[in-house]
């Protein structure tokens, strides 16, 4: 019987995969929950609910049972639907060639013939002769998800592969990230052989990762993952020192080649320093760790009311009106489209919700956006920020 704790997870798999040694010195900390792996949770099962109904395999009584349990909200509602209108397409398109097709909702996928007791989960599983489609739903609104060589989708294409190449002769595999809240939507199709020749390379790479002096080795992943590992790891710190380096040089010391660099990684020095500085309080506080240089202090606090009612009523006795003390503030438009609905909120607030044109930035070449190709405006801009719109 696998383990519920698979040590290689599908999901970290492009840490370990690039950097044996991340195995190892994450588990060395505790796992934390977060809010959001719980709204996630709650938009999948609802997913789920939602394909299952469409597809007749609980009835309509059940479906609102079982929804009336989970705390959903018209965004997310909104969201799943548009997923299972997508899953539901990708199933009629795949059955129009093949009658026997087949799809899977939220299935369990062994992966141990490639990583020791692995297994992940099929949000969507379609299988038909020739052809096999994975689609994942990522409810996540930060950085967008691409399905181009994603080890995750890989892993779980191999997984699939494992149960379905010998009934349908799989020739082609399509992996899909569906990412409702900021509108991603990407693709990757690849030739079985190519996924085969892969999971040999992910075999030797789970071997590796498994062994107790497993090297680390730092990379784009290190942040994109999450690495709990980041405030203690040698390879990472290196390099971020070494970036740290170069961005303490005059600019004018630095060719065109390095300043590429500072701009790209300035982000990851800021969140490499708060990252450091959030552990070391960390260890301070709960460990009595000392730092040369450095004592805890009682931080900086501003003054707060210690019960509003009874302000609020002394106030009013005092004379003083509602409009006076009380300040009444529009939700957000986040707030509100969450509240309301991406359909509806675009419905009822039609024409009263504009997007100002953004300030100029410099970002990667791969970035979706438009190059700014009028020097023109763009200096206009940048005088405009630089004189505070004055
Ligand atoms: S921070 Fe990066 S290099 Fe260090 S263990 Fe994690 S993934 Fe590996």
């Amino acid at each position: 019987m696998p383990s519920e704790h698979a040590r290689l997870s599908a999901s970290g798999s492009k840490k370990w995969l690039n950097c044996p040694g991340s195995l190892r010195l994450e588990e060395q900390f505790p796992d934390g929950g977060s809010g959001y792996a719980a709204e996630g949770t709650t938009a999948h099962a609802l997913a789920e609910l939602k394909l299952l109904a469409a597809t007749g395999h609980i009835t309509k009584e059940d479906f609102m049972k079982r929804t009336s349990e989970l705390e959903t909200d018209a965004e997310m509602d909104e969201y799943t639907e548009g997923y299972k209108d997508y899953v539901l397409e990708r199933f009629a398109a795949v059955s129009a060639e093949c009658p026997d097709a087949k799809l899977s909702v939220e299935e369990r996928l062994e992966l141990s013939e490639y990583v020791p007791d692995g297994f992940g989960t099929g949000d969507a599983v379609i299988v038909g002769f020739h052809v096999l489609e994975i689609i994942d739903l990522k409810y996540g609104r930060g950085v967008p998800v691409s399905a181009q060589d994603n080890p995750q989708l890989m892993l779980y294409a191999l997984g699939a592969l494992t149960r379905y190449d010998w009934l349908y002769d799989i020739r082609k595999v399509r992996m899909h990230i569906y990412q409702p809240r900021i509108d991603n939507i990407d693709m990757c199709e690849k030739d079985v052989d190519e996924l085969y020749m892969w999971g040999s390379w992910v075999k030797q790479r789970a071997k590796l990762a498994l062994k107790k002096n497993a090297e680390c080795a730092a990379g784009d992943y290190c942040d994109s993952g999450f690495c709990k590992a980041r405030p203690i790891c040698r390879a990472y710190n290196d390099e971020k020192q070494r970036l740290a380096y170069l961005d303490f040089k005059q600019p004018a010391e630095l060719s065109d080649d390095e300043i590429a660099e500072v701009i790209g990684k300035a982000d990851e020095l800021a969140k490499w320093a708060k990252l450091v500085s959030e552990y070391a309080l960390s260890q301070a506080v709960n460990h009595g760790a000392k730092y040369r240089g450095f004592k805890l202090a009682e931080g900086r606090s501003c003054r707060t009311y210690t019960d509003e009612a009874a302000v609020t009523e002394r106030l009013e006795n005092a004379g003083c009106s509602e409009d006076d003390i009380i300040t009444k503030k529009l939700k957000g438009i986040t707030e509100m489209e969450k509240l309301l609905g991406k359909k509806r909120f675009a419905e009822l607030l039609d024409g009263l919700v504009i997007k100002p044109t953004g300030k100029p930035v410099l970002v990667r070449e791969s970035d979706k956006r438009p190059e700014l190709n009028t020097s023109d405006t763009a200096k206009a801009d940048f005088e405009d920020i630089i004189n505070g719109g004055k």
